[in-house]
Protein backbone atom coordinates (compact mmCIF):
# COMPACT_ATOMS: atom_id res chain seq x y z
CA UNK A 1 0.00 0.00 0.00
CA UNK A 2 1.23 3.72 -0.62
CA UNK A 3 2.69 5.35 1.77
CA UNK A 4 2.49 9.36 2.24
CA UNK A 5 4.87 10.80 5.11
CA UNK A 6 4.98 14.21 6.46
CA UNK A 7 8.87 15.08 6.92
CA UNK A 8 8.60 18.31 8.37
CA UNK A 9 5.06 19.54 10.17
CA UNK A 10 6.83 22.62 10.92
CA UNK A 11 6.61 26.78 9.47
CA UNK A 12 9.48 28.33 7.95
CA UNK A 13 11.64 28.92 11.83
CA UNK A 14 10.88 25.18 13.00
CA UNK A 15 10.52 24.26 16.72
CA UNK A 16 12.58 24.78 18.68
CA UNK A 17 14.10 28.04 16.75
CA UNK A 18 17.45 28.29 17.98
CA UNK A 19 16.43 32.37 18.89
CA UNK A 20 13.46 31.40 20.46
CA UNK A 21 12.64 30.45 24.77
CA UNK A 22 9.12 30.59 24.34
CA UNK A 23 6.83 27.32 25.75
CA UNK A 24 6.56 25.51 22.66
CA UNK A 25 10.40 26.03 21.94
CA UNK A 26 11.29 24.97 25.47
CA UNK A 27 8.45 22.26 25.32
CA UNK A 28 10.42 20.85 22.30
CA UNK A 29 13.80 20.90 23.75
CA UNK A 30 12.81 19.21 26.58
CA UNK A 31 11.08 16.36 24.49
CA UNK A 32 12.80 15.79 20.92
CA UNK A 33 9.32 14.13 20.15
CA UNK A 34 7.95 17.49 19.97
CA UNK A 35 10.62 19.10 17.31
CA UNK A 36 9.21 20.50 14.53
CA UNK A 37 11.39 20.49 11.27
CA UNK A 38 10.69 22.74 8.26
CA UNK A 39 7.81 21.55 5.92
CA UNK A 40 8.14 18.54 3.52
CA UNK A 41 6.52 15.29 2.63
CA UNK A 42 7.46 11.64 1.03
CA UNK A 43 5.10 9.61 -0.76
CA UNK A 44 7.03 5.81 -1.08
CA UNK A 45 4.71 3.44 -3.87
CA UNK A 46 5.86 0.69 -5.61
CA UNK A 47 9.53 1.09 -4.32
CA UNK A 48 9.56 4.47 -6.10
CA UNK A 49 10.40 7.24 -3.52
CA UNK A 50 8.97 11.10 -4.27
CA UNK A 51 10.42 13.75 -1.90
CA UNK A 52 7.50 16.67 -1.94
CA UNK A 53 9.39 19.89 -0.94
CA UNK A 54 13.17 19.88 0.28
CA UNK A 55 13.47 21.74 3.70
CA UNK A 56 16.61 23.12 5.20
CA UNK A 57 16.14 20.19 6.96
CA UNK A 58 16.23 17.79 4.34
CA UNK A 59 19.40 15.41 5.36
CA UNK A 60 18.05 14.90 9.30
CA UNK A 61 14.55 13.97 8.14
CA UNK A 62 15.90 11.39 5.64
CA UNK A 63 17.90 9.83 8.11
CA UNK A 64 15.51 9.71 10.37
CA UNK A 65 12.53 8.09 8.68
CA UNK A 66 15.40 5.58 7.37
CA UNK A 67 15.37 7.04 3.89
CA UNK A 68 17.89 5.86 1.48
CA UNK A 69 16.95 6.15 -1.73
CA UNK A 70 14.62 8.84 -4.08
CA UNK A 71 13.48 8.69 -7.31
CA UNK A 72 12.02 12.01 -8.10
CA UNK A 73 11.72 15.36 -6.31
CA UNK A 74 8.41 17.57 -6.47
CA UNK A 75 9.03 21.38 -5.18
CA UNK A 76 5.58 22.85 -4.21
CA UNK A 77 6.78 26.51 -4.69
CA UNK A 78 9.97 28.37 -4.12
CA UNK A 79 10.28 29.77 -0.91
CA UNK A 80 13.65 28.70 1.61
CA UNK A 81 12.06 26.54 3.85
CA UNK A 82 10.51 24.64 0.83
CA UNK A 83 14.32 24.60 -1.51
CA UNK A 84 16.80 25.47 0.42
CA UNK A 85 16.98 21.60 1.09
CA UNK A 86 18.35 20.87 -2.27
CA UNK A 87 21.89 21.22 -2.04
CA UNK A 88 21.82 18.00 0.46
CA UNK A 89 20.90 15.90 -2.89
CA UNK A 90 24.18 16.68 -4.38
CA UNK A 91 26.45 13.78 -3.09
CA UNK A 92 23.77 11.47 -3.21
CA UNK A 93 23.13 11.79 -7.19
CA UNK A 94 26.65 12.04 -7.66
CA UNK A 95 28.15 9.30 -4.64
CA UNK A 96 25.24 6.47 -5.19
CA UNK A 97 22.49 7.42 -8.11
CA UNK A 98 24.38 8.48 -10.25
CA UNK A 99 22.03 9.14 -12.61
CA UNK A 100 20.52 12.96 -12.74
CA UNK A 101 17.39 13.03 -10.62
CA UNK A 102 14.07 14.28 -12.17
CA UNK A 103 13.14 17.88 -10.39
CA UNK A 104 9.88 18.87 -10.67
CA UNK A 105 9.69 22.76 -10.35
CA UNK A 106 7.09 25.34 -10.36
CA UNK A 107 7.72 27.49 -14.39
CA UNK A 108 8.28 30.48 -12.53
CA UNK A 109 11.15 29.16 -10.06
CA UNK A 110 13.25 27.60 -12.88
CA UNK A 111 15.01 30.78 -13.74
CA UNK A 112 15.66 31.11 -9.75
CA UNK A 113 16.93 27.79 -9.32
CA UNK A 114 19.66 28.12 -12.45
CA UNK A 115 21.10 31.43 -10.51
CA UNK A 116 20.40 29.78 -6.78
CA UNK A 117 22.01 26.59 -7.67
CA UNK A 118 24.59 26.47 -11.17
CA UNK A 119 26.75 23.99 -9.60
CA UNK A 120 23.20 21.68 -9.51
CA UNK A 121 22.31 21.72 -12.81
CA UNK A 122 24.28 18.48 -13.79
CA UNK A 123 22.36 16.89 -11.12
CA UNK A 124 18.85 17.62 -11.84
CA UNK A 125 17.01 17.07 -15.03
CA UNK A 126 14.59 20.29 -14.95
CA UNK A 127 10.79 19.65 -15.51
CA UNK A 128 8.76 22.43 -15.24
CA UNK A 129 5.40 21.01 -13.45
CA UNK A 130 1.85 22.57 -14.97
CA UNK A 131 -1.20 23.06 -12.85
CA UNK A 132 -3.60 20.20 -13.53
CA UNK A 133 -1.37 18.13 -15.02
CA UNK A 134 -1.27 14.08 -13.31
CA UNK A 135 1.64 13.01 -12.71
CA UNK A 136 1.85 9.45 -12.40
CA UNK A 137 4.63 7.55 -9.99
CA UNK A 138 4.10 3.73 -9.72
CA UNK A 139 0.35 3.55 -8.35
CA UNK A 140 -0.14 7.04 -6.91
CA UNK A 141 -1.03 10.18 -9.26
CA UNK A 142 0.24 13.67 -7.94
CA UNK A 143 -1.49 16.39 -9.76
CA UNK A 144 -0.34 20.36 -8.47
CA UNK A 145 -3.38 22.47 -7.78
CA UNK A 146 -3.27 26.19 -7.67
CA UNK A 147 -2.98 27.52 -4.39
CA UNK A 148 -3.00 30.84 -2.61
CA UNK A 149 0.25 32.29 -1.40
CA UNK A 150 2.42 35.45 -2.30
CA UNK A 151 4.23 33.51 -5.31
CA UNK A 152 3.32 30.77 -7.57
CA UNK A 153 2.77 27.52 -5.93
CA UNK A 154 1.13 24.20 -5.89
CA UNK A 155 -0.82 22.06 -3.27
CA UNK A 156 -1.05 18.70 -4.55
CA UNK A 157 -3.62 15.93 -4.94
CA UNK A 158 -2.21 12.66 -4.24
CA UNK A 159 -4.45 9.98 -5.15
CA UNK A 160 -3.83 6.09 -4.88
CA UNK A 161 -6.34 3.24 -6.92
CA UNK A 162 -8.65 3.48 -3.09
CA UNK A 163 -7.65 6.90 -1.58
CA UNK A 164 -7.28 10.72 -2.29
CA UNK A 165 -4.99 12.91 0.04
CA UNK A 166 -4.73 16.73 -0.36
CA UNK A 167 -1.60 18.44 0.77
CA UNK A 168 -1.95 21.92 0.97
CA UNK A 169 1.35 23.62 3.27
CA UNK A 170 1.36 26.88 2.25
CA UNK A 171 -2.27 28.49 1.20
CA UNK A 172 -4.40 30.69 2.44
CA UNK A 173 -8.53 28.93 1.81
CA UNK A 174 -8.67 27.25 -1.84
CA UNK A 175 -9.42 28.92 -5.06
CA UNK A 176 -12.66 27.77 -5.91
CA UNK A 177 -11.39 25.68 -9.22
CA UNK A 178 -9.16 23.74 -6.51
CA UNK A 179 -11.85 23.25 -4.09
CA UNK A 180 -13.56 21.18 -6.80
CA UNK A 181 -10.77 19.26 -7.26
CA UNK A 182 -10.30 18.25 -3.00
CA UNK A 183 -13.76 18.52 -2.15
CA UNK A 184 -14.31 14.82 -0.24
CA UNK A 185 -10.64 13.97 -0.03
CA UNK A 186 -9.58 11.36 2.46
CA UNK A 187 -7.66 13.63 4.03
CA UNK A 188 -6.69 17.57 3.95
CA UNK A 189 -3.54 17.84 5.63
CA UNK A 190 -3.26 21.86 5.87
CA UNK A 191 -1.69 25.07 6.33
CA UNK A 192 -2.22 26.19 9.93
CA UNK A 193 0.83 27.98 10.52
CA UNK A 194 -0.85 30.68 13.23
CA UNK A 195 -2.32 29.67 16.20
CA UNK A 196 -4.21 32.73 17.07
CA UNK A 197 -4.21 36.06 15.08
CA UNK A 198 -2.97 35.44 11.55
CA UNK A 199 -0.40 37.48 10.65
CA UNK A 200 -0.15 36.74 6.78
CA UNK A 201 -4.24 36.50 5.69
CA UNK A 202 -3.20 36.32 2.14
CA UNK A 203 -0.60 33.80 2.53
CA UNK A 204 -1.48 31.53 5.54
CA UNK A 205 -3.91 30.02 7.62
CA UNK A 206 -4.77 29.88 11.46
CA UNK A 207 -5.34 26.75 13.08
CA UNK A 208 -9.15 27.84 13.49
CA UNK A 209 -9.33 28.72 9.51
CA UNK A 210 -7.47 25.78 8.71
CA UNK A 211 -10.58 23.57 10.62
CA UNK A 212 -13.04 25.52 9.06
CA UNK A 213 -11.45 24.53 5.19
CA UNK A 214 -11.48 21.06 6.23
CA UNK A 215 -15.11 21.38 6.89
CA UNK A 216 -15.84 23.39 3.62
CA UNK A 217 -14.56 21.12 1.57
CA UNK A 218 -16.05 17.83 3.30
CA UNK A 219 -12.43 15.97 4.06
CA UNK A 220 -13.17 12.89 6.06
CA UNK A 221 -10.18 14.17 8.28
CA UNK A 222 -7.95 16.99 8.42
CA UNK A 223 -4.44 17.24 9.90
CA UNK A 224 -2.90 20.49 10.59
CA UNK A 225 0.68 21.33 9.19
CA UNK A 226 3.32 23.79 8.59
CA UNK A 227 2.48 24.72 12.26
CA UNK A 228 4.48 28.02 13.52
CA UNK A 229 3.57 27.11 17.22
CA UNK A 230 4.81 30.61 17.87
CA UNK A 231 4.68 33.19 16.14
CA UNK A 232 1.52 35.23 16.73
CA UNK A 233 0.74 33.30 20.12
CA UNK A 234 3.08 30.64 21.35
CA UNK A 235 1.26 27.23 22.14
CA UNK A 236 2.79 23.70 23.01
CA UNK A 237 2.00 20.57 21.42
CA UNK A 238 0.13 19.39 24.58
CA UNK A 239 -2.30 22.64 24.44
CA UNK A 240 -3.05 22.83 20.36
CA UNK A 241 -4.15 18.76 20.60
CA UNK A 242 -6.16 19.68 23.34
CA UNK A 243 -7.83 22.98 21.90
CA UNK A 244 -8.47 20.94 18.36
CA UNK A 245 -9.65 17.49 20.31
CA UNK A 246 -13.28 19.32 20.66
CA UNK A 247 -13.44 19.08 16.60
CA UNK A 248 -14.32 16.13 15.12
CA UNK A 249 -11.83 14.45 12.27
CA UNK A 250 -9.15 16.93 13.01
CA UNK A 251 -5.56 15.74 14.22
CA UNK A 252 -2.02 17.60 14.68
CA UNK A 253 0.50 16.39 12.33
CA UNK A 254 3.94 15.42 13.76
CA UNK A 255 7.52 14.76 12.56
CA UNK A 256 7.28 11.31 10.87
CA UNK A 257 3.72 11.30 10.61
CA UNK A 258 2.43 8.01 8.27
CA UNK A 259 -0.54 7.78 6.45
CA UNK A 260 -1.42 4.61 4.35
CA UNK A 261 -3.38 5.52 1.56
ZN1 LIG B 1 5.72 29.56 1.36
ZN1 LIG C 1 6.31 27.33 4.03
Amino acid sequence: MPQFRILGSGAGTGVPSFFCSCPACQEARENPEYTRTRSGASVLTNNTMVLIDASPDLRSQLVKNNITKIDSVFLSHWHYDHFSGLGELEYYVKLDRIEKLPLYLPPSAVAQFESAFPNLLDIFNIIPWQFGQRYQFGEVCLTPLVANHSIETAGLLIESNEKRLAYFTDTSGLPEETEKFVSGADWLICDATFYGKNWYPHSHMSVEQAVELGRQVKAKETILTHLSMHYSQAVTTEALKSAVSRYPNVLVAHDGMVIEI
